[in-house]
């Protein structure tokens, strides 16, 4: 399993997780509302976690109720 982006990076969008990826799987696009993880290429290093200033980015087994939706969202932007 990858980790996963959700609710609290819409709109703030700031890119810090981009800059510590290694394996720079982390996009997204003018239209997007916020970063995606690509499922397929996130190794779980878990960089990127810690440096999100609004805790949107959790491990695929923990990620909160409430955000369900986005685990598949964050596939989706990828296929
Ligand atoms: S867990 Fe590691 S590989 Fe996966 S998105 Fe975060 S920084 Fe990138
Ligand atoms: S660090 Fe957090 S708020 Fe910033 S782009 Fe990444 S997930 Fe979104």
């Amino acid at each position: 399993m990858a980790f996963v982006i959700t609710e609290p990076c819409i709109g703030v969008k700031d890119a810090s997780c981009v800059d510590v990826c290694p394996v720079n799987c982390i996009k997204s696009s003018p239209e997007a509302e916020q970063y995606f993880i690509d499922p397929g290429t996130c190794t779980n290093c878990n960089y990127c976690e810690p440096v999100c200033p609004v805790t949107a980015i959790f491990d695929a087994f923990n990620v909160p109720a409430q955000y369900d939706a986005y685990i598949l969202k964050n596939k989706q932007f990828f296929s």
